[in-house]
């Protein structure tokens, strides 16, 4: 099946997946990755399926969910490996764009440095671009990348792609703890992304089982720290924490707005005091949160700082 969903996305609204990678060809293997360790390093890219194939699965299914009465947002490239790898992922983008549907592709970004890895995503509308580090040995240790791949010119094929796309750029960090959240690396990973400029940086951690034991989401403490030290630097940072609650729709319940607002962005002891004034409630509201454990205090630089609780 190459096609699936659409299912809800909080990066895309709603989101038609496109599977145009077999399970699991990849030019890394995350030690976070939720499919697994890499099956099949590569780094050559090849044909997967025929681009027909891929227009026709499509179709069909865009078809079905109109049938169905269900929008579709956007046709998202998110495999189960690295889609860039799909040797034909620029024809296959121009053939999909008769839906009359916004195309994303999701990549870990690792063969931008190619002039041919860059001229299938130019032709997206959205693109995200996997960003955990930009220090050679932590890049390696978090996403063990195939032997013959360099940072360095990862970062460089980065930046030209970033100056030369027409559309919306996104990136996106795993923190895992131990690993890539101290400080100083979250300020170097913020300094290269505002050099990219990206439209939105979205900050992530491990929701789902991943491909090693060891690998843990870091603390709501060095989640909120990356946050302030990417808004710092990058105009809007929001956290993919997994939880795909009412994504900041009133729904007249403060306690239910708090918590999903604070799973996209800590809110400031001033935002939160903001909030509560328009809703009518007040700070008892933010303490019942705490005393369950669903919401957390944290300081950050003088300043409170309150986000919803993860573990
Ligand atoms: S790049 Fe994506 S698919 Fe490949 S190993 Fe990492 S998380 Fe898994």
């Amino acid at each position: 099946m190459i096609a699936f969903g659409p299912v809800p996305s909080r990066r895309l609204g709603r989101s038609l997946g496109i599977n145009n990678i077999p399970p699991k060809v990849c030019t890394y293997s995350c030690v976070y990755c939720q499919l697994g360790r890499t099956i099949k390093m590569q780094v050559e890219r090849s044909a997967f399926y025929e681009p027909d194939e891929i227009l026709r699965d499509v179709q069909d299914k865009v078809e079905r969910a109109r049938e169905a009465g269900e929008p579709i947002d956007y046709l998202t490239f998110v495999p189960d490996g690295e889609p860039t790898l799909d040797i034909d992922l620029g024809r296959e983008i121009e053939l999909l764009r008769s839906l009359g549907i916004k195309i994303a592709v999701i990549t870990n970004s690792s063969l931008i440095w190619r002039e041919d890895g860059r001229e299938g995503l130019m032709k997206a509308d959205w693109v995200s671009l996997k960003m955990d580090s930009v220090r050679e040995e932590v890049w390696r240790r978090i996403n063990r990348p195939h032997g013959s791949l360099h940072l360095a010119s990862i970062l460089d094929g980065a930046l030209e792609f970033a100056q030369a796309f027409k559309g919306e750029l996104a990136t996106e960090t795993m923190l895992v703890e131990g690993v890539n959240g101290g400080d100083d690396h979250i300020r170097e990973v913020a300094g290269f992304l505002a050099r990219l400029r990206p439209a939105i940086a979205y900050l992530a951690i491990p929701t789902r089982p991943p491909a090693e034991e060891w690998v843990h989401s870091p603390g709501e403490e060095v989640i909120n720290r990356a946050y302030q030290i990417f808004s710092e630097k990058v105009g809007c940072v929001e956290y993919l924490i997994g939880y795909e609650g009412n994504d900041f729709a009133f729904t007249g319940n403060v306690e239910e707005d708090m918590l999903s607002i604070t799973s996209v962005h800590p809110m400031r002891e001033d935002a939160v005091s903001e909030f509560l004034a328009r809703a009518g409630a007040d700070w008892p509201a933010v303490h019942r949160l705490i005393a369950q454990g669903q919401l957390i205090e944290m300081a950050y630089e003088g300043r409170k700082f309150y986000m919803r609780k993860l573990q």
